[in-house]
């Protein structure tokens, strides 16, 4: 089984972003970048999958600028086998990375996409829904639990009033939600192994794939300020004064 991942490269999840003073977006220059911390998740999952022995070969994908590269060999450390970066510096919307990722499935024959069940930049939680429509291929989204045998893969999900567990049947592609696992952390001998592991280098154009932007983000704003707490000095006082704020 040849199982794909896609990895974002988005702001760090420690960074607290601010408003580009125009408020044409969020400052990234000079933040902390990482992978994606539900794409960590998708890339441990496949490689105990591989550890396992129900997978023979993993291959990370990111769409994005250069520095892309970064995190791709971040994949490669943890384990993955080798990388393909579409480098472009335009901002991709979810239907053209879907667009592309569809491409990818089909050129290197992957029985399993893995991805995140979404990017924490954009909060769009899109494209694995997307990549299932364009490909064909059925989807087990938020998956907590990936169980494989032969060509069926049971998934758990997690859904409202609790788990949910379906059978979809190869190829298909998967979301990852957050207690799938724990990622590791790549050892330094990883490091650098992964260095010599391969990495293509395509482009949007290599695919066919118009980038061309279907929504305009009309504003972004900081979120209001929270007003600062205040002591009391009883029991009978914070009943007043909660009954003086309506929440009670
Ligand atoms: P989204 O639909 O944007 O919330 O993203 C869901 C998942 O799609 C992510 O967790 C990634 O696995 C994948 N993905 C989205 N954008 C990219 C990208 N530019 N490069 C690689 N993978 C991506």
């Amino acid at each position: 089984m040849r199982i794909l991942v896609p990895v974002k490269r988005v702001v760090d999840y420690n960074v607290k972003v601010r408003v580009k003073a125009d408020g044409t977006g969020v400052d990234i220059a000079n933040v902390k970048m990482s992978m994606n911390p539900f794409d960590e998740i998708a890339i441990e999952e496949a490689i105990r999958l591989k550890e396992a022995g129900k997978a023979d070969e993993i291959i990370a994908v990111s769409i994005g600028v250069q520095k892309c590269q970064e995190t791709l060999r971040t994949a490669l450390a943890m384990g993955a086998d080798r990388a393909i970066l579409v480098k472009t510096d335009a901002v991709v919307e979810p239907l053209a990375v879907a667009k592309i990722l569809a491409k990818i499935t089909e050129e290197v024959g992957a029985d399993l996409v893995i991805l995140g069940k979404q990017a924490i930049d954009d909060d769009s939680n899109q494209t694995g829904q997307m990549l299932a429509a364009l490909t064909g291929r059925p989807q087990a989204t938020f998956a907590s639990e990936i169980e494989i045998d032969g060509d069926k893969i049971l998934v758990t999900r997690e859904v409202d009033g609790g788990l949910e567990t379906i059978s979809i049947t190869s190829p298909a592609i998967v979301t990852a939600d957050l207690r799938l696992n724990e990622p590791r952390y790549a050892s330094l001998p990883n490091i650098m192994k992964a260095k010599r592991k391969p990495m293509d280098e395509k482009t949007p154009e290599d695919y066919g794939v118009d980038l061309t932007l279907r929504h305009t983000i009309l504003s972004i704003t900081e979120p209001a300020e929270r007003a600062a707490g205040i002591k009391v000095a009883d029991v009978a006082e914070l009943v007043s004064k909660l009954k003086e704020v309506g929440a009670i």
